[in-house]
C-alpha cells in the first residue's frame, strides 16, 4: 500500500515537473521580440534627460504584408558583427528595415514591432556628392545622454551631422537642438513617436510629422526638409504624404546596425571600412558604444580627406525625394 502511494506520488511529481518544463520552452519559442531594424520602438523610458533604450534600429523579420517581395534587410541571416549590410543587400530581394527608437514614455515592448521596408535588389549607386569628398553621417533617434559628448567631438573636427530626432524627445532637450543648429549640424525629422508609418492612417502619419517639425521649429524657428520613416519603413503613400509636407525622404548607405552591435571596435571598423565620398552613414546617437566609435573615427576620416557635412549639403533634395535613390518605390 505504502509503495503504491509513494509510486503514485512520484508519478505526479514528474508529470508536473515536465509540464512545467513544457510551458517555459513554449513560451520561450513563442515569444516574439524581434525588433526590426532602425530601431523599434520600444519599451524604453525616458525620464528627463536619461534615457533607457530598447532595442534599435534593427531589421526585423518581415512583417508586412504588403509587398509581394520584400526581404529584411535584417541581421537575421548573421549574428557576426563581420557581415555587413553588402551581403544582405545583394543577397536578398528584399529588405525590410526598422529603426528603433525612443520615445518617451514607456512603450510597451509587445507593441513594438518592427517594420518592414522593400529594398531593391540592385546595388545602390553611387550618391555624387555636391562637394568632393563628402559623406554624410547621421544620427537617429536621439538626443540622448550620449549626444552632447558626440557634439563636443564633431566640433573638434569640423564635422557637420545631421540628426534625425524623435519629437518626443525634442522639448526636453532644447539646449541640445539649439547647440546643433548653432554649430552647423542638420536637424531632421523622425517621427514623434517612432511608429511605422505604413501602418498609421494618412492623419496620424501627418499628425507624427507636424508635431515633430513643430516641436524642431518651435526652437530652432526652422521646419526641417528631410524626414527619416522610423524602421526605414515606407510606402508611396508614406512619400507623398512627406512631400505634401514640404519633406524629402533619406534612408541610408550603409550601416552597421549599431543599435543591435554594441560594440565599439566593431562600429569604429565598421566606419573606416565603408565610410567613402557619397555615403551616407546611419547611426544612433542615444548608444554609448556609437558615440565612442564615432568620437575614434573621426581624426581617421579627417585624414583621409573625407569631408562630413550635412545632407542637404551632401545632396540637393525637394519634397517627395528618395535618397539614395535606388530606396524609392
Ligand atoms: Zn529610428
Amino acid at each position: 500500500m505504502e509503495k503504491s502511494r509513494i509510486k503514485h506520488i512520484l508519478v505526479f511529481l514528474f508529470v508536473a515537473v515536465a509540464g512545467i518544463a513544457l510551458i517555459v520552452t513554449g513560451t520561450r519559442v513563442s515569444s516574439p521580440a524581434q525588433y526590426p531594424h532602425e530601431t523599434v520602438d520600444g519599451g524604453y523610458t525616458l525620464t528627463g534627460n536619461t534615457t533607457t533604450m530598447p532595442p534599435q534600429e534593427t531589421s526585423s523579420t518581415s512583417t508586412s504584408s504588403t509587398a509581394a517581395t520584400t526581404t529584411t534587410e535584417s541581421p537575421t541571416t548573421t549574428e557576426i558583427p563581420t557581415t555587413t549590410e553588402e551581403s544582405q543587400e545583394s543577397s536578398s530581394t528584399t529588405t525590410s528595415k526598422t529603426t528603433p527608437l525612443s520615445t518617451t514614455v514607456t512603450h510597451s515592448p509587445s507593441a513594438t514591432k518592427p517594420k518592414t521596408s522593400t529594398k531593391p535588389a540592385s546595388k545602390p549607386p553611387k550618391t555624387t556628392p555636391k562637394l568632393q569628398g563628402a559623406a554624410a553621417i547621421t544620427f537617429d533617434d536621439g538626443p540622448g545622454p550620449h549626444t552632447a559628448r558626440l557634439l563636443n567631438a564633431l566640433k573638434e573636427y569640423n564635422a557637420k551631422a545631421t540628426f534625425f530626432v524623435v519629437g518626443n524627445r525634442v522639448a526636453n532637450n532644447k539646449a541640445l537642438i539649439q547647440r546643433m543648429v548653432n554649430e552647423g549640424h542638420e536637424i531632421a525629422n523622425h517621427s514623434f513617436s517612432h511608429p511605422d508609418f505604413t501602418k498609421l492612417s494618412d492623419g496620424n502619419v501627418l499628425s507624427q510629422i507636424r508635431k515633430t517639425s513643430n516641436a524642431i521649429a518651435a526652437i530652432t524657428g526652422e521646419k526641417p526638409t528631410l524626414m527619416r520613416p522610423p524602421y526605414g519603413a515606407f510606402n508611396r503613400r508614406v512619400t507623398g504624404l512627406a512631400e505634401q509636407e514640404g519633406l524629402a525622404l533619406v534612408l541610408w548607405s550603409p550601416s552597421p546596425e549599431d543599435w543591435k552591435y554594441r560594440k565599439v571596435d566593431y562600429v569604429y571598423n565598421y566606419i573606416l571600412k565603408h565610410v567613402k565620398p557619397g555615403s551616407t552613414l546611419l547611426l544612433h546617437d542615444i548608444h554609448g558604444t556609437t558615440v565612442d566609435a564615432v568620437i575614434k573615427a573621426l581624426p581617421v576620416l579627417s585624414e583621409r580627406g573625407i569631408k562630413l557635412v550635412t545632407v542637404s549639403e551632401l545632396v540637393d533634395l525637394k519634397p517627395g525625394d528618395v535618397h539614395p535613390s535606388y530606396w524609392r518605390k
